[in-house]
């Protein structure tokens, strides 16, 4: 039987990149939509190691399954490294993509150096608490306009000098294989024997209740 990782993200576009670069690997993915209302996680952490942490570890303990959560954002030079891990709401609260992508073409009009990286943090926790941590970057250069229709978030500004392409240009394979988020996926999947075996040894042991009476 396959083992089972619950991702703790309800982010589409994450998710369908997770599933493409760890397909094949002895787990199986579910995500948090295989499974009835769960409480919200409050992303207030300060790092992308908290908030990544967070999510995996209240995962794996209210679902009672390994989990696995991945926080990312884009990291700009000429912003002091903003908006970095509130890359998701860096146009307010409920902003969509679109939203996002404006105001950063908007914030750095003007600028010369369009310098910028991709950061992610994954972190693998079981319900205990314990946890493995992963992380990737990639470095870029960031368009003055949006280009491409593939991807998510800021992925049509990205621009990736040695494809000549934004990350919106690639197909999930090719951004997969140098993007910050494919880069920790690699060591995941390079080590996903012994991850399961780790999983294995933390997993807490579920005592059956006693029952009077039950003869089994
Ligand atoms: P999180 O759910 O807090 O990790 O939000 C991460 C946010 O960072 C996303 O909503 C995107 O805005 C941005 N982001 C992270 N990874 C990527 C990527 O691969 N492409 C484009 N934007 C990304």
């Amino acid at each position: 039987m396959k083992q089972i990782i619950v991702l703790a993200t309800r982010n589409k576009g994450k998710t369908r990149e997770i599933n493409a670069l760890l397909k094949g690997s002895p787990i199986e993915i579910k995500n948090l939509d295989d499974f009835g209302p769960i409480p919200e996680v409050i992303e207030d952490g300060e790092t992308f190691d908290d908030n990544a942490y967070k999510k995996a570890s209240f995962t794996a303990k209210i679902l009672g399954y390994p989990a696995m959560a991945d926080d990312s954002g884009l990291c700009v030079e000429a912003l002091d490294g903003a908006p970095g891990v509130y890359s998701a709401r860096y146009a307010g609260d409920n902003a969509s993509d679109a939203d996002n992508v404006k105001k950063m073409l908007n914030d750095l009009e003007g600028k010369k150096n369009r310098n910028a990286a991709f950061k992610c943090v994954i972190f693998i926790a079981v319900p205990t608490g314990a946890a493995l941590t992963y992380e990737g970057e990639c470095k870029g250069i960031l368009t003055k306009e949006p280009i491409g229709d593939n991807g998510f978030g800021y992925d049509p500004l990205f621009f990736y000098p040695e494809f000549n392409k934004t990350f919106a240009q690639l197909t999930i394979k090719e951004k997969g294989q140098v993007s910050h988020r494919g880069k920790a996926l690699k060591e995941i999947a390079g080590e996903i024997d012994k991850i399961i075996k780790w999983i294995d040894m933390n997993m807490p042991i579920f005592q059956p209740v006693e029952c009077k009476g039950d003869k089994s």
